[in-house]
């Protein structure tokens, strides 16, 4: 094993995609805003054809590394997100404000998406979408809360120091009004990368319900969704199923997850998501 190398600044790019509001509107538009960049030529990609074709040999002998792996996961971050909204059409419909199932109208956003769960209940589409869909949105998951581990090994990073710095004033805040301090071991910069994944997660749930909601309109106009999941070259469709393009050296994310993902492990802000199958 070699001497590590001193953690560089957190490449911009990295970490605008980790940022990026989560967003049924432009969840299909960030893959050609950043887009796809390989870790170790720079070079960038706005297909994932293209791009699976590059890597396949730039890739091959990579170190796997902390920049491979910021660089894979924010990839996968624009891959997947620009699936979802392949997926259920997101781009190419105006109204989203009519239930696809009870045709009933509604005001806006918010009230839509609370009646799309209560009327989805049991429904067999919704079975069907979430099934075909799961693995996108558990990869999604998966690469935004490793990128906030990985972003944590850049310690003097500017977001890093200004993240540290801010959380500190909220403690000494506190502390002045309190007289019991936090514990000791107490970290600042992990509880802040569990908070926004804790914020992501319902960000997601968000997302599923509008995704839903469009990919039904776009039922109703195609007879069919067109199975864009799995539509990829031959040679990456065996990896390709829920799993990255970027990597086959990763460990598997497994389908089995995210039924449910209003219950996201938090506890350490590392390992999978748990949940209970219904
Ligand atoms: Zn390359
Ligand atoms: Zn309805």
């Amino acid at each position: 094993m070699q001497a590590m190398q001193p953690m560089k600044d957190i490449p911009p790019r990295i970490f605008e995609i980790w940022d990026a509001p989560v967003d049924i509107e432009t969840c299909g538009n960030l893959i050609t805003h950043h887009k796809l960049q390989c870790s170790t030529c720079d070079e960038k990609f706005e297909t994932e054809v293209q791009f699976a074709i590059h890597i396949d040999k730039c890739l091959q002998n990579a170190e796997r590394d902390t920049h491979y792996q910021i660089h894979m996961h924010a990839n996968r971050l624009l891959m997947f997100q620009h699936r979802v909204a392949l997926f259920c059409g997101a781009s190419h419909q105006d109204r989203f404000l009519q239930c696809g199932l009870c045709k009933e109208n509604f005001e806006n956003k918010e009230t839509i998406r609370k009646h799309i769960r209560i009327c989805a209940r049991d429904n067999a589409s919704y079975g069907a979408f979430i099934r075909k869909t799961r693995p996108l949105f558990s990869n999604m998951l998966s690469s935004y809360e490793q990128l906030g581990l990985l972003f944590q090994r850049y310690v003097m990073d500017d977001h890093i120091v200004d993240i540290r710095n801010r959380r500190r004033s909220v403690r000494l805040a506190k502390a002045d009004s309190s007289p019991v301090g936090r514990h000791l071991f107490f970290d600042e910069i992990s509880e802040h990368f569990i908070e926004q994944y804790r914020d992501y997660v319902f960000a997601i749930c968000g997302l599923i319900d509008d995704a839903f909601i469009r990919y039904l309109k776009k039922k109703e106009s195609e007879s069919e969704a067109a199975d864009v999941i799995y539509s990829l070259p031959k040679k990456r469709k065996r990896r390709a199923d829920g799993e990255s393009v970027d990597s086959d050296s990763e460990e598997d994310e497994d389908d089995d997850s995210e039924e449910e993902i209003e219950q996201p492990s938090t506890s350490s802000g590392r390992g999978r998501k748990r949940t209970t199958r219904r």
